[in-house]
């Protein structure tokens, strides 16, 4: 292609076009094949073209595509958050649907705030949230998000948002801190984070229960949820767990808190709801807060003009059902204990690779210069991208990124294959991607 009017996130560079996708493998333009180690971004857990999302979807087309929220409702965005709901978390009663994660952490934080001055307690106004976290790119998401590069150009139009340590033990546990001194540590720092706020004031703590595109699959010690739902409590804060990369079944269980034995009094989902068939994400809430909503106003001062869309709804649900019928959670995690395997016996002794982490199929390595100091790459070096090209090279796409580590860009690699992914197919994954970590370093060292 010689020239583009595409925006593309590069200005530079135009990606390879995309024409065909089945299962686990992407297709280009010059038929070339790309294994989708990272679900695109944590997205496509179904693969691609599955037969019964698309037969779903031709149905709802010749139905109705779209019909406005303000006059109407429809049956695909009933059944699935009848579907959703059923499947939830106790006392989850509802759920909210948008078009993407940053409109579901948007209209959390506005029913968070609305919750509040309906009960009587507008005074409730502070949200805080997790350093090396994200939560979306839209201004108000992105100000809850605790990623220092994404955020540093447009700090001065961010709303405050308060933020403290991550749960991030391969960096932060100390030598001497078992994992529940660890957890209990961090519940301090929020309990003092309240405390200087004044704890009558503040309106919600968000945090993602797995953390995906800052770190890399970095899950929270064991407690360490409970505690934080036990400060939250003694406040009476809310609790928003933004699922969107972690939810939908991701690392074994629908909702990734099930995990933590706690629940939220909100959860954003996105990505795997729709598993990229549409656009589409969904705030999911407690009873007592849509209640409380339902007695004030009687309605939720929020809205777009996707809002329930018919045919996200429809691509949804087929989605859902899917996963449901074909018992997919459990091949999560079957499939995902594999991954874990292959990527521990081919890097596990890698000089270079410091961390081997994640749930189910969602997946991280950390790349360090040096594993016994956790020294970091010089950033300047942007291993991260040169892994992303070396893996595209070899028909592999995964999911880099540089996190900040103690103010460095560190490099981390995301992984997030289909549910459906073979045996074979892991295979493939880690041969690939052991191979581009190999090449990329070479490269950045010559
Ligand atoms: N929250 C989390 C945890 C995410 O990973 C993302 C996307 N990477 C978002 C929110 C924003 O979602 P979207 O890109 O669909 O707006």
């Amino acid at each position: 292609m010689t020239s583009t009017r595409v925006m593309h996130r590069s200005l530079r560079a135009t990606p390879p076009v995309a024409v065909r996708g089945q299962g686990v493998w992407l297709y280009d333009q010059s038929g070339r094949a790309y294994l989708d180690g990272s679900g695109g971004a944590a997205v496509s857990c179904l693969g691609h073209n599955h037969p019964d999302v698309q037969a779903a979807m031709h149905a709802q087309i010749d139905a109705l595509a779209y019909a406005h929220t303000s006059f109407f409702t429809t049956e695909p965005a009933e059944q699935l958050a009848a579907r959703l709901v059923e499947d939830a978390p106790a006392g989850i009663s509802h759920a909210y649907f948008v078009s993407g994660g940053s409109e579901a952490i948007e209209a959390a934080l506005k029913m968070a705030r609305q919750y509040y001055v309906e009960t009587g307690q507008p005074e409730r106004r502070h949200i805080v949230a997790r350093r090396q976290s994200y939560h979306g790119n839209t201004l108000g998401a992105l100000a809850v998000g605790g990623n220092a590069w994404r955020r540093a150009q447009f700090a001065p139009l961010l709303i405050p948002v308060e933020h403290v340590s991550p749960c991030y033990a391969y960096r932060d546990q100390q030598a001497d801190e078992t994992p529940e001194q660890y957890g209990e540590r961090l519940a301090q720092e929020l309990e003092q984070t309240f405390q200087r706020l004044g704890p009558e004031t503040v309106m919600a703590f968000v945090a993602e229960p797995v953390v995906g595109a800052t770190s890399g699959a970095v899950t929270a010690v064991p407690g360490y949820f409970r505690r934080i739902r036990e400060v939250c409590d003694r406040h009476g804060v809310l609790l928003i767990a933004d699922e969107v990369m972690c939810g939908m079944g991701r690392t074994g269980t629908l909702y990734a808190v099930e995990q933590e034995g706690i629940v939220p009094d909100l959860i954003t989902i996105a990505k795997g709801l729709g598993g990229g068939y549409q656009p589409i994400g969904a705030v999911m809430a407690q009873e007592r807060i849509v209640q409380a909503m339902q007695q004030g106003s009687g309605f939720f001062q929020h809205g777009h003009t996707y809002l329930g869309h018919a045919m996200a709804c429809a691509a949804s649900l087929a989605v859902q059902n899917v996963i449901r019928r074909d018992h997919l959670l459990e091949r999560v995690r079957t499939q995902g204990d594999g991954l874990r395997r292959r990527l521990e016996h081919a890097l596990g002794q890698h000089p270079h690779v410091g961390d081997i982490r994640g749930r189910g199929l969602f997946m991280g390595v950390e790349l360090v210069q040096d594993r016994a100091t956790k020294q970091t790459f010089d950033p300047a070096l942007t291993l991260h991208a040169r892994i992303k090209r070396h893996a595209m090279a070899q028909g592999l796409m995964v999911y880099p990124m540089g996190g900040t580590i103690d103010g460095r860009q560190g490099d981390h690699v995301l992984l997030a294959p289909p549910f459906i992914i073979s045996d074979d197919e892991l295979d493939q994954l880690t041969a690939r991607l052991a191979s581009a970590i190999d090449a990329a370093i070479s490269e950045a060292r010559a």
